[in-house]
């Protein structure tokens, strides 16, 4: 049986591209060796899947920053604001990526979106109406040629049309429609320069398909692939789908032109009915996703196989290539890299690379070689694993009431008490929690880690820290100080660290967004809190200055999205466990004088189903409640915000409302403001901060414009509600940069107060 791999990690094993590019936007690193970098990178990747052995390898998954925008600048679809610029070919790739603000300008970047339900996020492209669509670019025939040099002969992969113009923002009056012809016909050319080069396959990633389809975006799809597929000359195409089933559009699928299609067998929970009931084509290879592109642990052998003799009932068996579910962009490089972590751990776990030799261990299987061998041996594994039960968290989680989802009073009467209590100005101004990790946190942090200097000390440091945070807070004139969390590498991990059940790798980078990293913690077995996490940092911040400041948790919903999760217990059971842990937190500071506490659930939508019919059934009837759970029982003057990011949530506000937090803080600036009419529509009860400036960038916001964004705000939020923030934490950001931007922020909401 063949196999395949959707894409490959793209970052570097050691991060490499990610120190690289940030080096070239220091100008610390030439364009060139920037290039080279990548092309070692892509070379990397081929040379283990050569020698995995695997049949189908992909080239074009590589991308310097996010395969949505090479897909924009591929075809020219550039927004006026950036050719304005005039910036060399590069420069403007990522001025839309991350802003410009330099010599030539001052632009914004594109919004920034989560791809589908995985924490990795893509830059949403914009289409004006008179965008010029046009093949400009060539990098996907650059990659294959370098492949094919390199020995590999490869199958492009490219974001397919319907996906890219269903996930575009169009900025005037055209929609998708409008577009979908020019694009399928630059769609064709490309194929056909591809072709001249000797490639033999184009992959068209449209995961959009695991969506729920309207009749008008089936249509869409249709018009477009009838296209390319009567004009792609000889080149075989493969419709690649992933995160879902494609229960909408598989009768028209395999109706289509296609020369295979690859479906997920293992978050498609539909993709195996849908062959058994409507069968396959003859004509067609049938890519069957089975070896999990998201998490960590081995596959289970004996239940791939058994799928796979399921299909071959259907399916004859030359026609089945084995492939990944997804792309393994979502999980880390290879295991090689965990020299610290225990063999009874890392036997169960598979990161890229073993997961290509997972791939060729089924084909051998499926061939009947080594098969009982093999089979026994992976079988083992999931025979019970070593201290994963904990007793007495399973009896607390049994032991939850209804009343502990409860908090009262309710939310009105709460809201006088805490403005009574707090008596904070109109527009109070607050920060997300982070303040910058510069280069001598992170140093503090390693070093004690690895031994080089006392407890002690780190803590001095941190103190340290803390107290230049505070009072640069009071300098800038904010009202609700953050401890500025320098004891964080990540607000996942650090929380993981001190809870029981959680096991940590060393290496297990995944991109989550451009050059930004995310190491998720493995949630291994029951979790309980083992001691208290925060409250020695933020009762030392606090004890430095008369202004509240705000304790910073992660809630459990976020911890668990942002780890790799298990899979032997269910979802909603980790997350329960995880309220409780965070609950004793919760309880803690409040006992120790902490009176605003916020609980971030920056990845609340994370694992959201696809499908809006499965969004409550599925999660939300589950996750929000786990959130109610943490603070219920704080007292009615305790304050509790919570904050999201880099996600809309204009389609859950009712659920978002039901958190019941006092304050909700989030990421508006990069995306349109369309999120404040939905609150306004749904009479949004929690106060709110929509972000007022992107901190995505490093450009500092003018007064003005902060005062403009506010401006909008108040149209649609009462003046009583609206609270003033960035849009995330700053600690991505310098020191310059976040004191200058504060000290806007702060300005324009004094400005606004002398209107109210
Ligand atoms: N409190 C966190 C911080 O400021 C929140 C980060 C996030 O939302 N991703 O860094
Ligand atoms: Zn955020």
């Amino acid at each position: 049986m063949r196999t395949a791999v959707i894409g490959f990690p793209r970052i570097g094993k050691d991060r490499e591209l990610k120190f690289a590019t940030e080096k070239y936007f220091k100008n610390e690193l030439s364009e060139e060796e920037l290039v080279k970098t990548a092309k070692e990178i892509r070379c990397y990747g081929w040379e283990k899947q050569k020698e995995a052995g695997i049949d189908f390898i992909s080239s074009n998954d590589f991308s310097y920053y996010d395969n949505m925008l090479d897909t924009a600048v591929l075809f020219n679809i550039i927004p006026k604001r950036y050719k304005d610029l005039e910036l060399s070919e590069m420069g403007t790739y990522y001025a839309m990526a991350r802003g410009y603000q330099g010599e030539k300008g001052n632009v914004k970047a594109f919004a920034m979106k989560k791809w589908f339900n995985t924490n990795y996020h893509y830059l949403v492209p914009e289409i004006e109406d008179d965008a010029d669509i046009r093949l400009a670019g060539n990098k996907p025939i650059r990659e294959f040629i370098e492949a094919r040099d390199y020995g590999a002969l490869t199958k492009v992969s490219i974001i397919g049309p319907f996906t890219f113009l269903s996930l575009a923002r169009f900025v005037g009056e055209k929609t998708a429609k409008d577009f979908a012809n020019v694009l399928s016909k630059e769609y064709v050319k490309l194929i056909l320069e591809l072709e001249k080069e000797g490639a033999k396959w184009i992959q068209f990633d449209e995961p959009y398909l695991v969506r729920d389809l309207s009749s008008d975006e089936i249509d869409l799809f249709k018009e477009i692939y009838n296209y390319i597929l009567s004009n792609k000359g000889n080149v075989k195409v493969l419709l690649q789908t992933y995160f879902g089933d494609v229960r909408d559009i598989y009768k028209e699928l395999i109706g289509l032109n296609f020369d295979g299609i690859g479906l997920d067998f293992l978050e498609g929970r539909k993709t195996l009915d849908l062959i058994k009931e409507n069968g396959f084509a003859e004509d067609k290879l049938l890519f069957a996703g089975l070896v999990k592109g998201k998490n960590i642990w081995r596959n289970d052998y004996k239940k791939t196989v058994e799928i796979i003799d399921e299909l071959k009932k259907y399916v004859a068996e030359e026609n089945i290539v084995l492939n990944t579910s997804c792309s393994l962009l979502h999980v880390p490089y290879t295991l090689d890299s965990e020299t610290k972590l225990g063999d009874e751990y890392k036997k169960h776990f598979s990161y890229a690379e073993e997961k290509l030799t997972e791939l060729k261990e089924l084909s051998l299987i499926i061939k009947g070689e080594e098969r009982e061998e093999l089979l026994e041996k992976n079988q083992e594994l999931f025979k019970g694993r070593v201290n994963s039960k904990n007793q007495q968290v399973i009896d607390r989680v049994n032991a939850i009431k209804e009343e502990d989802y409860v908090r009262l009073p309710e939310f009105n009467e709460r809201e006088k008490i805490q403005k009574e209590r707090f008596n904070l100005p109109l527009f109070p101004t607050t920060t997300i929690g982070s303040f910058p990790q510069t280069a001598d946190v992170r140093k503090n942090r390693n070093d004690f880690r690895k031994g080089l200097i006392t407890k002690e000390e780190y803590i001095a440091f941190n103190q340290k820290k803390i107290k230049e945070c505070i009072d640069l807070q009071e300098e800038i004139g904010l009202d609700v100080l953050v401890h500025g969390e320098f004891e964080r590498n990540d607000m996942v991990e650090y929380f993981g660290e001190h809870l029981d059940g959680y096991v940590f790798t060393e290496k297990a980078w995944v991109q989550s967004y451009g050059t930004r990293c995310v190491k998720p913690p493995v949630i291994w077995g029951d979790v309980s809190r083992k001691e208290a996490i925060t409250v020695q940092w933020s009762k030392y911040a606090a004890s430095c200055t008369k202004k509240e400041v705000k304790g910073m948790l992660t809630g459990p919903v976020t911890i668990l999205n942002w780890s790799f999760p298990r899979e032997d217990i269910s979802i909603k059971e980790s997350i329960l466990q995880l309220a409780l842990a965070i609950r004793d937190e919760v309880l803690d500071l409040e006992a120790n004088g902490i009176n605003i506490i916020q609980i971030d659930e920056a990845a609340l939508r994370e694992k959201l189903p696809i499908r809006r019919s499965d969004w409550n059934k599925e999660y939300l009837d589950f996750a929000i409640p786990a959130f109610r759970l943490v603070h219920a029982k704080v007292k009615p003057e305790t304050q509790i915000h919570t904050h999201m990011c880099y996600s809309e949530f204009t389609d859950i506000i009712p659920a978002i409302d039901a958190m019941d937090a006092d304050v909700i803080t989030f990421e508006a600036s990069r995306s349109d403001l369309l999120i404040l009419d939905s609150l306004k529509e749904n009479h949004f009860k929690t106060e709110v901060g929509p972000g007022v400036y992107d901190i995505h960038s490093p450009r500092v916001p003018s007064v003005e414009e902060i005062v403009n964004a506010l401006s909008k705000m108040r149209e649609k939020i009462e003046d009583k509600k609206l609270w003033v923030n960035p849009d995330c934490g700053l600690k991505t950001r310098g020191d310059k940069e976040t004191k200058a931007s504060l000290i806007n922020m702060v300005q324009a909401a004094k400005i606004l107060r002398g209107k109210a």
